[in-house]
């Protein structure tokens, strides 16, 4: 398996981020420093910068590269944990993207972010979409994109009613309650953008 299939997730990622700019900046200003959207779309380009350098590459090589590339680029809390995602996937991305390698990424890639960030489910965190997900996505099955998608939209949501326990939104104690956690919703985002992207196409 070559980039193609990476280069296709990066740009339908990048491209969900852009037309939901305006609620992802909004989120991270309401409980955090307004940076977000900022962040997580110039780790999006870096995807796609790299994923289009090394086309006919091995998609592990290419997660790889655009891992240390990540560590390098982008800033705030979420630069470091998106970019320790990318580098325990890339160890489980093998030559083919079937639905048991893409399960291990995820979850590979999840418990990469739960031990960076010292974090985990009900924190109020991009771990509330990713880690459900990943659940979905070991369990396997019918209709596994509706499903992954779902989970992810409710993971997004049941951040708002609760106390942000990491990251900047915990300094703010209960003012955070009634806010989507910035991250949460741009995985939410990127996620969905992706199982729409890859659709028919095999994994
Ligand atoms: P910063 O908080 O440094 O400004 P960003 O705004 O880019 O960085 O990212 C904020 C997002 O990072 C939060 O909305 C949350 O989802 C995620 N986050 C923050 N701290 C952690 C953590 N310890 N573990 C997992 N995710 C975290
Ligand atoms: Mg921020």
């Amino acid at each position: 398996m070559s980039t193609e299939i990476l280069l296709t997730c990066a740009r339908a990622a990048r491209d969900a981020l852009a037309a939901r700019e305006d609620e992802i900046e909004g989120l991270d200003r309401a409980i955090g420093d307004g940076d977000h959207y900022h962040n997580v779309k110039r780790g999006a380009d870096v995807a796609v910068e790299v994923a289009e350098a090394q086309a006919g590459q091995p998609a592990d090589a290419a997660m790889k590269a655009i891992a240390m590339k990540l560590m390098s680029t982008i800033g705030g809390a979420s630069g470091p944990l998106i970019s320790s995602f990318f580098l325990a996937a890339s160890k489980s991305a093998g030559a083919d993207w079937t639905p048991d390698v893409v399960a291990a990424m995820a979850r590979d890639g999840t418990e990469a972010i739960k031990a960076r960030g010292k974090a985990d489910r009900g924190d109020k965190t991009m771990l509330d979409v990713l880690i459900p997900v990943a659940e979905t996505l070991a369990e396997g099955g019918d209709d596994l994109r509706g499903r992954v998608k779902a989970k992810a939209e409710a993971g997004m949501l049941s951040t708002k009613d609760i106390l942000a326990t990491k990251g900047r939104a915990a300094f703010l104690g209960e003012r955070a309650i009634g806010h989507v956690d910035p991250g949460a919703m741009s995985c939410f985002v990127m996620i969905c953008a992706i199982c729409d992207a890859t659709e028919g196409g095999g994994a």
